[in-house]
């Protein structure tokens, strides 16, 4: 099976900081990979790297058998194509429907028709729980409604892989669930999904694989039981229990 995303000796630093001091990692079609570890320790940077937002000095990485190449527009935009990514922040265009906020990318980018775009729309609405929003404006929504309308942007795009950093972070604790829920229901569908989390419980009960990065490394991955009861190295010991 070719994997939706393949890392190899990835080595990304901003001036003379190494911030990713070569990263391995390969995901399989439908797998759920969920990524933890202190603040700082590269994980933002690792998933915007595998979208093309940031470039890297060493390494190559695949995403659905196609190689990001830095300065080959096409190979970026057949890149960024495959990659859906959700970030804290909702960043919905604030002057646009919840409807309207996601047709515009397939409109934009795969140039569908109007209506089918639309109907697309009501369709990823209803997957997110958000059947009569529709018309609705982004500051009418709350914020876990917010999020649900921005996975539904992101799905739009029909992504092989969908990246998702702490998008529960910026969400009062109520609104958190409804989240996750969807989250969850995309993995039970056979998403690829590769997640930063600080929902230990979630990522536990969810992903098929963990992985721990510690100072721009990934300083262990297994099993989510394996690693959350288990743990092999100090170092993750310590941000577990950091974490009570
Ligand atoms: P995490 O998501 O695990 O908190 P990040 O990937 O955001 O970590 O950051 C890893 C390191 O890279 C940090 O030391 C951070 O300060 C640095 N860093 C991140 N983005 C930039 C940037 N655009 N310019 C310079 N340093 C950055
Ligand atoms: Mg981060």
């Amino acid at each position: 099976m070719q994997p939706i995303v393949e890392i190899k000796g990835l080595r990304k630093s901003f001036g003379t900081h190494e911030v990713l001091k070569g990263i391995d990692l390969t995901v399989q079609p439908g797998e759920v990979v969920a990524i933890i570890g202190r603040s700082g320790s590269g994980k933002s940077t690792l998933l915007r790297c595998i979208n093309g937002l940031e470039a890297f000095q060493e390494g190559s990485l695949t995403v659905d058998g196609k190689p990001l190449i830095h300065g080959d527009p096409n190979a970026m935009r057949a890149l960024r194509q495959r990659v859906g990514m959700i970030f804290q922040s909702f960043n919905l265009f604030p002057h646009l429907s919840a409807g309207r906020n996601i047709m515009l990318a397939p409109g934009l980018v795969k140039r569908k028709v109007s209506s089918e775009a639309a109907d697309q729309a009501r369709g990823l609405l209803a997957r997110v729980g958000l059947t009569d929003k529709f018309d609705a404006m982004p500051d009418r929504l709350s914020g876990g409604q917010q999020q649900r309308v921005a996975i539904a942007r992101a799905l739009a795009m029909e992504p092989a892989v969908l990246l998702c950093d702490e998008i529960t972070s910026a969400l009062d604790p109520e609104l958190v669930g409804e989240v996750l829920r969807v989250v969850e229901s995309l993995a039970e569908e056979g998403m690829t999904l590769l997640m930063v989390t600080h929902e230990m419980s979630f990522a536990r009960k969810v992903s098929d694989r963990l992985i721990f990065m510690h100072q721009g490394r990934v300083h262990e991955m297994g099993s989510p039981d394996e690693l959350f009861a288990a743990p092999k190295t100090p170092e993750l010991r310590q941000f577990l229990s950091s974490l009570h």
